[in-house]
């Protein structure tokens, strides 16, 4: 697709974006997130997404982002919940709790093994058991938008391809509307997984999770705990670079635009960012994609 018929595509028929935060930590960590919230909102996302830590450690810190979000900004947040070492009373809280603060869409995650990622899952006892039960779950509780994962590479602890495709079908019959992919950098492997999606029967939209590689090494790291796989490619064009953090950015944006661009072509028209909470690769990818700042959205 030529980049006039990307651009009047875009126009005819907008793009659908979100965006993905992590809690804060630090207030040097919060003031560079309302930074990149503040950067990005204009672009007038579908959604931004705020994660749950692991084992619920930003429980608070991902309800008070998403409070401020809610509270400063005209953007329609969604929190992310897992079902990790807690009871059921204890998550049906949270949800009631995102609830009064006025969210309307979970992100309903099993999560990880309390042990890290590689090592045996085991559900609390009293708790919700998979990501199903929790997307039921919910749904007795309010009427959400709910939001779960997928993953093209498969998820690293399924015996196979058919039994994760059928673990996400569960998601889909407890009431889930929309999978957001692990992320990858292979666009073959998205549309090989969509392929074995479609073929058994799941129709809800399988939106792909982008990377924007703000540094190698690092989302090296982040792809050998989740099972993703780097292509020697990938490492290739990032080869020399370690100390040269002007040339990576400008390297990074290219090659997340070529990964875009070329979903985009294939027909892709929504895409979920990963944006580590650094707005500026994201904000230049989106640019790319042919969004404008719209300033009625913008962060208040
Ligand atoms: P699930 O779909 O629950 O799958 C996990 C494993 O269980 C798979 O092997 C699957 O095949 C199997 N399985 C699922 N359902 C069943 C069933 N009914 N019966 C038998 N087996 C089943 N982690 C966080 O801690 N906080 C976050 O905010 C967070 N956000 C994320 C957002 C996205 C978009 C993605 C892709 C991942 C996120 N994660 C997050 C990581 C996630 O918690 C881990 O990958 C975790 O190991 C799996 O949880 P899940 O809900 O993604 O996977």
């Amino acid at each position: 697709m030529s980049s006039e018929r990307r651009a009047s595509r875009s126009r005819a028929n907008p793009l659908r974006v979100s965006f993905e935060f992590f809690p804060p930590k630090t207030p040097e960590m919060e003031a560079t997130l309302w930074r990149s919230i503040e950067r990005l909102a204009p672009l007038s996302p579908d959604f931004v997404s705020v994660t749950y830590g692991a084992g619920g450690s930003t429980r608070e810190r991902t309800h008070a982002t998403l409070a401020r979000i809610l509270a400063e900004t005209t953007l329609r947040p969604a929190a992310h919940l897992t079902c990790v070492a807690a009871t059921r009373e204890e998550v049906d809280a949270v949800v009631r709790g995102y609830r009064e603060i006025g969210v309307r869409h979970i992100v309903a995650l099993r999560g990880d093994p309390v042990a890290g990622p590689g090592t045996p899952y085991e559900a609390h006892p009293g708790g919700y058991a998979q990501a199903c039960d929790l997307v039921a779950g919910i749904r007795e509780i309010g009427d959400f938008e709910i939001s779960v994962s997928a993953y093209p590479e498969k998820h690293p602890e399924a015996a196979s391809f058919e039994a994760d495709i059928d673990a996400l079908a569960k998601k889909v019959d407890a009431g889930a509307t929309r999978a957001i992919t692990q992320f990858f950098f292979d666009n073959d492997l998205y549309f090989a997984y969509l392929d074995r999606v479609r073929a058994r029967g799941i129709d809800i939209p399988i939106v792909p999770g982008i990377l924007p590689v703000q540094n190698f090494k690092t989302a090296a790291g982040f792809a050998a705990r989740t099972g993703a796989s780097v292509p020697a490619w990938l490492a290739e064009r990032f080869e020399g670079l370690d100390d040269d953090p002007e040339t990576r950015r400008l390297v990074a944006a290219a090659v997340a635009a070529e990964q875009v661009f070329d979903l985009l072509d294939k027909g892709v028209e929504e895409f979920h960012f990963y944006t580590m909470n650094r707005a500026d690769l994201v904000y230049a990818i989106c640019h790319l994609l042919g969004m404008r700042p719209t300033l009625d959205r913008a962060a208040a």
